[in-house]
């Protein structure tokens, strides 16, 4: 049997609720045990965490891989890369491929090419036909077909009879996942309302997404549960809070950009700083902040989008809306929300691990303990590193370039097997 000591790492472990300086054993690809002075078994690989934290694999819920229709801006294989390097196990690809994942068959042929790769992928299927916004899929084909969540990221229906019939069908079989923007009041937009960009390029009222959440929570309370994509501002997290407290299935996610950046940090030459939504004012991300550190948001995930240099480097205006995340994920979090902010480490792990995980219906990831699969992430907490210009996604649209962050991955496990070690992929 395959077996993996993992020596004297803090081990992290959010369903258990504890952090302690122990050794990790895997067997045959699952958690074996943990202890002190674990001795290693005859013919077991042993690796050194002195000093790391060791988290639970990291579950990212919102990855675009861009295959089928733009291979050129990522791949199956490449987003796999680029999540082991980011320390990503597990990851939830959108269904806004070129066609859509809106038929059984197509994503069964692509579930089964995804089996062969190291890292979990699962498949989110479009809740309307063609990704269109006017008649809903066949949910319970979509679902045989190895759909893990259902979702039309990249916009979303507008006529309440569609979302509300989606909810409902979705509700019995897999989580809904809602991308909340009306199209309606977002228009040209490409940038905040109110930012010093707004100056210079068409601005989007913030209600293009607050309206959006209202909308969600309505159907959320009428219909079934609804998760929230991409939160970015404060409205919407104050929105979750009100309708967590009154006891409604609303769940939400918001990504690195939203607590990192704001729409001060634009350089208007710049397109890596075009996303959907657009970075907010300091006192959204504020709001953002908060709502991590009081669990009003359950998970991080990256909304990782990318695009080929070529689409990027059309400029502000005509380049296309998304930034890449997979491979900034850990060290974001790490340096901006557990040294800079004081999130304590057992938070961090659940919203990057097992929040996502049990939102998912992933009953096996998302925690350390004896049974889970043996999906790991350590971390190096120390050591600082500048963001390289290059990446291991086949993009590069990334705003965080050359900035120095710490908490990169040093090793990463997936069934008991190093996916991510010496720098690099251990695959493809
Ligand atoms: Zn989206």
């Amino acid at each position: 049997m395959r077996r993996l000591l993992l020596k004297n790492g803090l081990i992290i472990d959010p369903v258990s609720g504890s952090e302690a300086k122990r050794d990790l054993l895997t067997e045959g690809g699952r958690i074996a045990r943990s202890g002190v002075l674990l001795k290693a078994p005859a013919g077991c690989e042993s690796f050194d965490a002195g000093g790391m934290w060791v988290l639970p694999g990291l579950v990212d819920m919102h990855v675009h891989a861009r295959e089928p229709g733009a291979e050129k801006s990522e791949t199956l294989a490449s987003a796999a890369a680029a999540a082991a390097a980011g320390g990503v196990t597990s990851m939830l690809l959108m269904p806004n491929t070129s066609p859509p994942m809106a038929a059984p068959a197509l994503l069964e042929k692509y579930a089964a090419r995804a089996r062969a790769l190291p890292v979990n992928v699962f498949f989110a299927a479009a809740i309307t036909a063609g990704r269109a916004g006017k008649k809903l899929s066949d949910f319970k084909a979509l679902k045989k077909a190895g759909a893990r969540a259902f979702t039309d990221d990249g916009s979303s229906p507008e006529d309440f009879a569609v979302f509300a019939g989606a909810v409902k069908a979705a509700a019995a079989r897999r989580p809904l996942l809602d991308h909340p923007e009306f199209f309606s009041i977002t228009g040209r937009g490409l940038v905040n309302a109110g930012s010093p960009a707004a100056r210079r390029f068409p601005a989007i009222p913030p209600e293009a997404e607050f309206f959006a959440v209202l909308r969600d929570i309505y159907a959320a309370a009428a219909c079934g549960p609804v998760h929230l994509q991409h939160l970015s501002l404060a409205a919407s997290v104050g929105a979750l809070r009100a309708a967590k407290a009154c006891g409604l299935p609303v769940t939400g996610e918001t990504c690195p950009h939203y607590f990192t950046l704001t729409d001060r940090d634009i350089k208007p030459g710049n397109a890596d700083f075009k996303m959907k939504p657009p970075l907010r004012s300091p006192a959204d991300r504020e709001a953002v902040l908060e709502a991590l550190a009081d669990g009003t948001i359950d998970a991080i995930a990256t909304d990782h989008a990318p695009h080929e240099r070529r689409l990027k480097a059309k400029g502000f205006l005509a380049a296309p809306f998304g930034i890449i995340g997979l491979e900034t994920l850990a060290p974001l979090c790490v340096t901006e929300l557990a040294l800079k902010r004081g999130v304590p480490k057992l938070r961090l792990a659940r919203l990057l691990s097992a929040n996502p995980a049990r939102l998912l219906g992933l009953s096996r990831k998302g925690g350390l303990a004896p049974g889970f699969d043996a999906d790991i992430t350590v971390l190096d907490p120390r050591r600082a590193r500048r963001v390289p210009r290059k990446f291991f996604s086949l993009s590069e649209n990334s705003p965080f370039k050359g900035r120095s962050l710490k908490g990169w991955p040093v090793a990463v496990i997936a069934g008991g097997r190093f996916i991510f070690r010496y720098g690099r992929p251990q695959f493809c």
